[in-house]
């Protein structure tokens, strides 16, 4: 099964697409960590998509394509979760594309939504552990001592692109280029919206639930 999760910045997709791949096991194609993978490697593809992710705008197609493709072929017959991928119409044409080459197609489609100032808060507060990936809120999920990660001692950082600006940027981008994916996968009869309030616990309960695959 492919499935697409798309949401504003800060929904917790990510979250989701680990919980999803775990009791799936499936696999996960996460565009952003890719990119900030190559961005750390110093790779040519990495300098190109560098100054993109500072400013939260989106990089282009080209090269979101050249990392994209070759992940659909090594997933072929897999289950396979996009994460933050596609991200406008043009990459959702040429994932179809993709997966059609495989006679394979985007079987689900959800769109996370959650209140704008919520988004806020969420990416504000954010901590990130530079070892293990762990997530923190400085807010609703403190780390127990400050600065590191409960689950393996690393370092917390905040992400380059999670500051105020840059976040609201992000906030357009998605608006502008990503939510007409909405339209383009009900069309496709793919499409649920899932509401992203709430723990994770509740969240992944709705993600299952329009996933409608057996998982007991
Ligand atoms: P994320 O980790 O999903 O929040 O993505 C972080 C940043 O990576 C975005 O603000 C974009 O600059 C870039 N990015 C991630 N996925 C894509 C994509 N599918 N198309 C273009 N840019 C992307």
């Amino acid at each position: 099964m492919k499935v697409v999760l798309f949401g504003p910045p800060g929904v917790g997709k990510g979250t989701q697409a680990q919980l999803v791949a775990e009791k799936m096991a499936w696999n996960i194609m996460s565009m952003g960590d890719l990119l900030r993978a190559e961005i750390r490697a110093k790779s040519p593809l990495g300098e190109e998509a560098g100054d993109f992710l500072h400013r939260g705008v989106l990089v282009p197609d080209e090269l979101i394509l050249r990392v994209a493709d070759d992940c659909i072929v090594e997933n072929r017959g897999n289950g396979l979760i996009f994460d933050g991928f596609p991200r406008n119409l043009n990459q959702a044409i040429a994932l179809a594309q993709a997966l059609a080459r495989q006679n394979e197609m985007v079987d689900r489609a959800l769109g996370f939504s959650l209140p704008t100032e919520e988004l806020v808060q969420r990416l504000t507060n954010r901590l990130y552990c530079s070892k293990c990936g762990e997530l923190y809120n400085l807010h609703s999920r403190p780390p127990t001592q400050a600065g590191s990660c409960d689950a393996c001692g690393g370092k917390l950082a905040r992400r380059d692109d999670d500051r105020e600006q840059v976040i609201r940027e992000r906030l357009k981008v998605y608006d502008a280029e990503t939510k007409p994916l909405i339209e383009y996968y009900t069309s496709l009869s793919v499409y649920h919206t899932v509401d992203a309030s709430g723990t994770k616990e509740k969240v992944f309960e709705r993600v299952m639930a329009s996933l409608d695959v057996n998982h007991a």
